[in-house]
């Protein structure tokens, strides 16, 4: 029988002699509702084109009021999709115009969606960089996993963001997001990155920066769905057992505050799906104070271990 090994976190940094400390906030991470066309087995925060959960207009005037006080480098939309909730357009130019660099979690396919012709041309107008989820270069593997046609769908939206100069100027900047499509670990960043950008090329003719690949986390719709095939403890196992400190440094939550549909404010999306309060316990967006929010212990739990193990894991990719 194997060993079950501690899923205690802290005790993890602490016998690695690291710690998990804020930095200054580099990202404001908004996560604009649940709301989704596309409703994947991996998806931690269980989105489909079902949830009613979605920023009202009063959460957003908040929220940028906010923003116009306490300018930072990064705003990062997340959702659903976040092109669905009926202010992005208004988010998005009011931070670029507050000197923000914005980043939509685009899942592609949204932007052929009937309703959604306007979002590819207004994303180049305002040098949005793209963060596209594509876990595969196969249409079997995307298919299992965001459903049928996606695979399809996405590299025609690809070839559309392409047309525009997407994944080709420096300005315009297009990355892809692979995760795993079982219970495993991302292979190396580099070597898949090299993988995706011959196969896209070769079949399609499509052209993307960088790869970032994800670890899923045990939370949400991806937590339910190891439980069903009991393969959870084993996956939290395989996490624990690759506990790597190194990555720690790199962490999101240090330097990015996640905001919910509603306003509220946690450590890093995660934690947002699973209510997790920081430390210094619930508060919203307007209410935050940053010297006070950088003095507020980052909360751990043993889905963090998703962040650590390996290569890292972080919004932007792979940390080491
Ligand atoms: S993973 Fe992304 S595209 Fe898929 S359901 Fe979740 S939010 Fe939608
Ligand atoms: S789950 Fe959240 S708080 Fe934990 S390490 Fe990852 S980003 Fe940080």
């Amino acid at each position: 029988m194997i060993k079950k090994l501690d899923w205690n976190f802290e005790t993890a940094l602490d016998t690695h002699g690291v710690a998990l400390e804020r930095k200054p906030v580099e990202v404001l991470q908004i996560n604009l509702g649940k709301l989704c066309n596309l409703a994947c087995v991996h998806c931690h925060v269980a989105a489909g084109p079902t949830r009613t959960e979605i920023m009202t207009r009063e959460t957003v005037d908040r929220i940028l009021e906010w923003l116009d006080e306490n300018p930072v480098n990064r705003v990062d939309l997340t959702g659903g999709a976040p092109e669905m909730q009926p202010d992005f357009r208004e988010i998005v130019s009011f931070a670029t115009k507050r000197g923000s660099h914005v980043m939509d979690r685009c899942n592609l396919t949204i932007l052929l969606q009937p309703g959604y012709e306007w979002a590819a041309e207004f994303l180049k107008e305002h040098q949005v960089e793209i963060i596209a989820s594509m876990p595969c270069y196969s249409a079997e593997n995307v298919n299992a996993q965001r459903g049928n046609g996606v695979f399809d769908d996405s590299i025609k939206a690809l070839q559309l963001l392409n047309s525009l100069g997407y994944g080709i100027d420096p300005k315009l900047k297009l990355n892809l997001v692979y995760n795993p499509n079982g219970a495993f670990l991302p292979p190396p960043q580099a070597t898949l990155e090299e993988a995706y950008k011959r196969e896209l090329d070769k079949h399609f003719g499509i052209q993307f920066h960088s790869l970032y690949c994800l670890t899923n986390l045990p939370v949400a719709r991806y937590a339910n769905y190891l439980k069903q095939r009991g393969e959870y403890e084993n996956y939290m196992q395989l996490l624990v057992e690759n506990f790597n400190p190194g990555s720690v440094e790199g962490l999101m939550c240090r330097d990015t505050v996640s905001v919910d549909w509603e306003g509220r404010v946690y450590d890093c999306d995660f934690h947002q799906q699973l209510g997790l309060n920081p430390g210094g316990g619930e508060s919203y967006l307007w209410d935050l104070d940053l010297r006070r929010w950088n003095q507020t212990p980052i909360r751990l739990a043993p889905h963090c271990f998703g962040c650590t193990a390996g290569q890292g894991s972080s919004c932007g990719g792979a940390l080491l």
